[in-house]
């Protein structure tokens, strides 16, 4: 899976936002249906898009106030978003012999 908006890849049951879409008929027999589809957008692009203003056309609209909601609801998305940002996800303790560890200053992994 890749988010929609950044195109970042998005690891099985990683942290995102996940739409799901399909149309049918009303009223019409018989019932169409369309195949589900599926969009994913990571923590990052969540949080933006929530903050951000609305899109336009009523459907992105639809969708931007579904996201919304998901990340007003929980702090979980936006810590995954912060984590992701600030580049200490996974960070292991520094100063330990033998393991790498991030370089505040230089902004990358030392080994
Ligand atoms: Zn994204």
């Amino acid at each position: 899976m890749y988010c929609l908006r950044c195109n970042r890849q998005i690891e099985a049951g990683g942290k995102s936002i996940a739409l799901y879409m399909f149309a049918q008929t009303v009223g019409i027999k018989p019932r169409q249906k369309s195949a589900a589809h599926r969009v994913s957008f990571c923590p990052q692009c969540s949080v933006s898009l929530a903050m951000g203003p609305p899109p336009e056309g009523a459907l992105n609209v639809a969708a931007w106030e579904m996201i919304r909601n998901l990340v007003g609801s929980d702090p979980a998305l936006t810590e995954a978003a912060w984590e992701a940002l600030s580049g200490v996800q996974g960070l292991l303790p520094t100063g330990t012999e033998g393991r790498p560890h991030y370089s505040q200053n230089a902004g990358y992994f030392e080994f």
